[in-house]
């Protein structure tokens, strides 16, 4: 019976692995396709501040409208993306597509002006030595400003390409270029990256602002993590506020800005303007 049983899991097993390396080989071909035919696109989450609620900046992040599997998480095809390298051609597509529609917000809606919009930068474009001329190609053909473009960059991604990644972000800052660390608090953090890298914003992991409504000892952790960046010059972003109990403890912390869905959810550009023309932060009041 045992052995039966052992034998079914096994088949079982195999399947679900097989299905996983059919799944991902289809993701891998049809991301390419994807890439040329432009099936993919970009939403837009508001990064708000906390003090006069205006709008900060939005935040790209890429979406993949499958044509038979529907909507594909980035979690699950970015990782295929940087395998196969095809992360190059994304990035600059999404990066090419947030600046356009950045500058179409400054020309036709000028009411809803984020200062900035913050394009993440995977790991595979930190090692890649052409990323800074490519990205201000981009940034000309856009005729977007160079401070008005924030990038990502986590710092497990820095540790993989310390020597290299510095430079490139050195090289990003003396074009004017503006840098935040992201997920801060999510794996290693060592607080010492955040001086010696050039990051002008810290945005503070989901998983710290979760632990805010657990009790005082987290909440210190958070204060302190939000004096020190304070202390450093950068500015700070609370990411993944889900709950009014979290927005009103930040508030106390003194954290000056937040991203999360409580606020606003990620959206498509028209979408994102009807949004805003209605948003009277309701949250705010609540909380
Ligand atoms: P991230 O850069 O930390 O982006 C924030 C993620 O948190 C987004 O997930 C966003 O939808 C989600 N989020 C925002 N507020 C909340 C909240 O209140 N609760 C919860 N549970 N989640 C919230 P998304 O869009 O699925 O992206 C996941 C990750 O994929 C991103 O994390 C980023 O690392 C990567 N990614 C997304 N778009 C791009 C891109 O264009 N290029 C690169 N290289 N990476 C990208
Ligand atoms: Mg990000
Ligand atoms: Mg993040
Ligand atoms: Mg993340």
């Amino acid at each position: 019976e045992a052995k039966r049983r052992g034998k079914a899991c096994y088949a079982l097993f195999t399947t679900t692995m097989r299905d996983a390396v059919l799944h991902r080989i289809d993701i891998e071909n049809s991301l390419r396709d994807a890439i040329d035919r432009h099936e993919l696109f970009v939403v837009y989450q508001p990064i708000i501040s906390l003090e006069d609620r205006s709008i900060e900046s939005v935040e790209a992040l890429v979406r993949w409208r499958h044509p038979v599997h529907g909507m594909i998480a980035p979690s699950e095809f970015i990782p295929v993306a940087e395998e196969t390298r095809l992360i190059l051609p994304l990035s600059d597509q999404v990066l090419r597509e947030s600046c356009r529609q950045f500058m179409v917000w400054q020309r036709e809606a000028p009411d809803f002006a984020p200062s900035y919009i913050s394009v993440n930068l995977s790991r595979i474009q930190l090692a890649d030595p052409d990323l800074v001329p490519r990205t201000m190609e981009i940034l000309r053909e856009t005729g977007i400003a160079p401070h008005q473009v924030q990038l990502e960059v986590t710092e497990s991604q820095l540790m993989q390409h310390r020597v290299m990644a510095g430079e490139l972000l050195a090289a990003f800052k003396a074009e004017g270029i503006r840098l935040a660390m992201d997920d801060f608090g999510s794996g290693y953090s060592s607080l010492s990256c955040l001086q010696e890298y050039p990051f002008d914003v810290l945005k503070v992991d989901r998983a710290l602002t979760e632990n805010v409504s657990r009790g005082r000892g987290y909440s210190a952790l958070l204060h302190a993590v939000i004096s020190l960046a304070e202390n450093l010059g950068l500015h700070v972003v609370a990411e993944g506020i889900e709950t009014i109990e979290q927005l009103a403890l930040l508030q106390a912390l003194g954290c000056p800005a937040g991203q999360g869905f409580l606020l606003a959810r990620p959206m498509e550009p028209s979408k994102l303007e009807a949004w805003w023309s209605t948003f009277v932060g309701e949250a705010f009041e609540a909380a």
